[in-house]
């Protein structure tokens, strides 16, 4: 069936489409529609032209492309204060995106705020949930009866609140926008990281997380921080092993992955031209690796030709109209600018662990032998959002049937990932995937995979040290595997394909050769292929569900035993006071990615149960105390333990925390989870050196506070464990933090502690320990285990001291008073402390004061906070 026909037939059926003349509403052109799916949605470009004609004679300036179309989307374009990196702005998207991972807590999000229907065109995209295994076909069955409770709820939410639903094995959310929903001009919002994607056929197109997605389908503006711009400026021409990814690994060397927060990177010069659309998308894909808002490319040629031959040329006329808008004004001004020059840009390879460790392919090899870095590949994987074009399959293709020729085949193992179904069907039949085969690769479902940690993978243990690389995007410790000890790097599917074929990270196939069966030697010639299928592509399997207009017999069933899907719950509330005496659950070491925070791979299949998927709260992060990963040090018990376990403890005991983080805090994905497991778990501020900016959005939504160092060397100031500590107090105590008079000559001296003034009371300052005269016993004890308590009585004419654990204190306090025996105690473990102290210590001893004796040598290296526990 031809694939206009066929688009046609599915339109009528989804629509139930004897209303509508198809084939006139696709082809008008004043009313042009955004999709060939909503038919009714038009294309703004009137209104962007006025928007931006209102922007342009207030700011009196030239103004950049994404200046453009985020202005363009202004809710109010004459009112709105306007300054990059500074102002707020209140925007309008287009539309939204969600992939089935975040999907769910979205939907569970909109469902709670009641409305009936969504306010802009959305849909639903099932690819990050299904797990590679075998192969393609094997995979989505076993995926679709895993995650049949899941799928049902996404499909049904859809149908019930007019959201488009794109079932398992339709393919990759960033492809299937990029083949029927980005366009030139739009303002598009994805509850994921790499929805930039889109700048590849000229929109705006940003990653956030679900609660913004939720505000927009809700109708209400959404904000976003006035970008910076940072332009990218490219010069010269792609040839040979040089391709668009080369262009995103050398912007990402030198910005960085923090290097683009808070800016949209355009890219603009005369090298765009030598760049196909589907390129501009990988480009724009990974910038979300610097921490870019998102990127963009003006629209040209490229992307006219694309537009055509995914069936919507009347898109590519109306563009063509509006094209001065959808390209920068001359004399625009950058906050930063880059210049490349293609004709002299290198194949690069950027890794392992972060994707901004850029080397030429040509240097990687020695690098990774003065690294220790292992030098045979395991696995070469292609595809992914990233790479997964016709064209990068050609390219690989075109390298693999060079090997073929000469009777080779992959070395590593090497996996395929089709971007969606239309590419899958189109390289069948084109006779790629055939040829991918045949050199040793397994063809995976269309979807997320590997990329996203779901990767049964079976030729290494998890600690093995070993090196994958991949045409992905992103490259974190982990991320793929779940194995820490896996070098990943990331590089253009052609150059995974060569690399996969000779087993090593040390060929460079510009310059070295490759032994044929036959014994002779032979070298790769750069892989040449078509950008586009030279026939129409094949649309593959139907696997779209368009919602019914008529929904309100749709059922949403979430069962209240479920153990993948669970209704929100409000948080608790703000009391109005402010937060004091907040635990550090944890102080986490260097880079945090949303990996880190809220693991992916397993863990995918909790997304839409928050109690559940909290359990891998931080799980990743590594701990400055120990430098471990999910292993903390519980304040009260002094065990270490995992993070969720000392979190849902400090939770239970009412035991406020907050996290310290490095600098980029959460970067990575767009996952919400990342903001929400801390807040279900009790966390009431995350404080770093620097936030990634999607990250930060996503704590504000949820209730967290996001503080920043005022100056971040302040982070080096926090120490935790037994030695440095952070004080420890049960809520509604007060630590003082004055130091602790050091002690007098005399045998006895009594610190004081000062409760500061509670709201409408005053303060006080009493005594609350007498510190047995055996000091260097009772450092001793102290330094063993520093949160044992000295209880003394100070009425008795003669102190009497033990040391009483926290959790013992705590037992004590509920109790009335007169009941307060320390009797049952236990002693600590290993410490003989109470003995030495206090060798008459009666059985049945009633504390009448408990006080908290810290060890703080930031105070002093004899120092003491002293923590009150007051009545309660
Ligand atoms: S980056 Fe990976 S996990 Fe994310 S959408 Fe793309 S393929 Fe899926």
């Amino acid at each position: 069936m031809a694939p206009y026909s066929l688009l046609v037939s599915r339109l009528q059926k989804a629509l139930g489409a004897r209303q509508y003349h198809v084939a006139s509403v696709l082809c008008q052109r004043a009313k042009v529609a955004m999709s060939h799916f909503e038919p009714n949605e038009y294309i703004r470009y009137d209104l962007l032209e006025k928007n931006i004609n209102i922007v342009r004679k207030r700011l009196n300036r030239p103004l950049t492309l994404s200046e453009k179309i985020v202005y363009g989307h202004l809710d109010d374009p004459a009112n709105q204060e306007i300054e990059r990196g500074k102002t707020y702005l209140r925007l309008r998207p287009d539309r939204v995106a969600m992939q089935d991972a975040t999907a769910q807590m979205a939907m569970l999000q909109f469902i709670s705020s009641g409305l009936p229907k969504v306010a802009v065109p959305s849909t639903i995209h099932c690819d990050h949930l299904i797990e590679a295994q075998l192969g393609g076909e094997k995979d989505l069955r076993r995926a679709k009866d895993i995650n049949q409770e899941v799928y049902n709820f996404l499909a049904t939410a859809g149908a019930k609140y007019g959201v488009g639903f794109w079932r398992p094995g339709s393919g990759i959310i960033h492809q299937i926008i990029l083949e029927n929903y980005a366009y030139p001009g739009v303002l598009l919002i994805g509850t994921d990281s790499h929805t930039p994607n889109g700048g590849g056929l000229g929109g705006i197109c940003i990653g956030v997380g679900g609660a913004d997605a939720v505000d927009v389908m809700a109708g209400i503006p959404w904000e976003l921080k006035c970008p910076k711009v940072i332009g990218v400026k490219l010069t010269g021409s792609l040839s040979g092993w040089t391709s668009p990814k080369d262009v995103i690994l050398k912007v990402a060397g030198i910005l960085t992955v923090k290097g683009g927060t808070g800016a949209i990177v355009e890219y603009h010069g005369p090298g765009v031209d030598s760049i196909s659309c589907t390129g501009m998308a990988t480009i724009c894909n990974m910038g979300a690796e610097i921490g870019a808002t998102t990127s963009v490319f003006p629209y040209n040629h490229r992307m006219k030709k694309y537009l055509s031959k995914t069936g919507r040329a009347d898109i590519a006329n109306l563009a063509d109209e509006f094209k001065d808008h959808l390209v920068p004004d001359s004399g625009c001004h950058y906050d930063q600018l880059i210049e490349i020059n293609l004709s002299e840009l290198k194949p690069h390879i950027n890794g392992p662990f972060t994707p901004d460790l850029a080397h030429p392919v040509a240097e990687v090899g020695s690098v990774a032998e003065k690294e220790g870095w292992p030098l045979d590949i395991r696995v070469g994987l292609i595809g992914s959002c990233t790479n997964s074009s016709y064209e990068d399959m050609g390219r690989s293709a075109a390298v693999a049937k060079q090997a073929l020729a000469h009777g080779l085949q992959c070395k590593s193992q090497f996996t395929i990932t089709p971007g969606s179904e239309q590419i899958r069907a189109t390289i069948e039949r084109d006779g790629y995937a055939q040829i991918l085969r045949d050199v040793g690769g397994i063809v995976l479902a269309n979807a997320c995979g590997p990329c996203i940690g779901q990767w049964d993978r079976k030729d290494i243990k998890k600690g093995e040290k070993n090196t994958i690389v991949t045409s992905y995007n992103r490259n974190f410790t982990g991320r793929n595997d779940a194995n820490p000890e896996t070098h990943a790097f990331v590089t253009s599917p052609e150059i995974v394909t060569a690399l996969a074929i000779a087993g090593t990270l040390k060929f460079n196939p510009e310059t070295d050769f490759l032994t044929g069966k036959d014994g002779k030697k032979f070298k790769l010639e750069a892989p040449d292929a078509d950008e586009l299928p030279r026939a129409e592509f094949d649309p593959g399997q139907d696997t779209y569900q368009h919602p019914p207009k008529d929904s309100s017999g749709q059922q949403v069933d979430v069962s209240p035993t479920s153990q993948r899907l669970q209704l929100l719950e409000p948080f608790d509330k703000w009391d109005g006071r402010d937060l004091e005496d907040l635990q550090i659950l944890i102080k986490v070491k260097g880079k945090c990615t949303t990996d880190h925070i809220s693991a992916a791979g397993p863990w995918l299949k909790f997304r839409g149960h928050l109690d559940n998927i909290s359990n891998n709260l931080l799980i990743g992060a590594i701990n400055v105390e120990n430098g471990k990963a999910n292993s903390v040090r519980n304040a009260v018990t002094q065990e270490f333990g995992p993070v969720p376990d000392t979190a849902r403890y400090y939770k239970k005991h009412g035991i406020r925390w907050v996290v310290i983080g490095d600098e980029n805090y959460g970067e990575g994905s767009s996952r919400e989870h990342a903001a929400l497991e801390p807040r279900h778990l009790g966390g009431r501020a995350i404080i770093t050196k620097s936030f990634a900016r999607i990250h930060e959005t996503n704590l504000k939504k949820q209730g967290l506070l996001p503080l920043t160092f005022a100056d971040p060397a302040d982070y080096n100031k926090i120490h935790l464990g037994a030695g440095p500590s952070s004080p420890r107090a049960l809520p509604g105590s007060t630590v003082s933090r004055s130091p602790v008079p050091a002690p007098p000559a005399s045998p006895h001296w009594q610190p004081r502690v000062t409760r500061p003034a509670e709201p409408g009371g005053a303060g006080a300052t009493w005594p609350v320990s007498r510190v047995c005269p055996q000091r260097p016993h009772s450092s001793q004890a102290s330094s063993l285990c520093p949160f044992w308590f000295v209880c003394s009585d100070t009425a008795a004419p003669h102190p009497r001291h033990i040391l009483v654990s926290l959790p013992h204190l705590e037992q004590l306090r509920s109790r009335p008073r007169g009941q307060r025996t320390v009797s049952d105690c236990q002693r600590p473990q290993g410490n003989t402390g109470t003995q030495a102290h206090s060798p008459r210590v009666p059985r049945h001893w009633e504390a009448t004061k408990l006080a908290l004796a810290v060890r703080d040598p930031g105070l002093s290296p004899r120092g003491r906070t002293w923590v009150t526990l007051p009545e309660p």
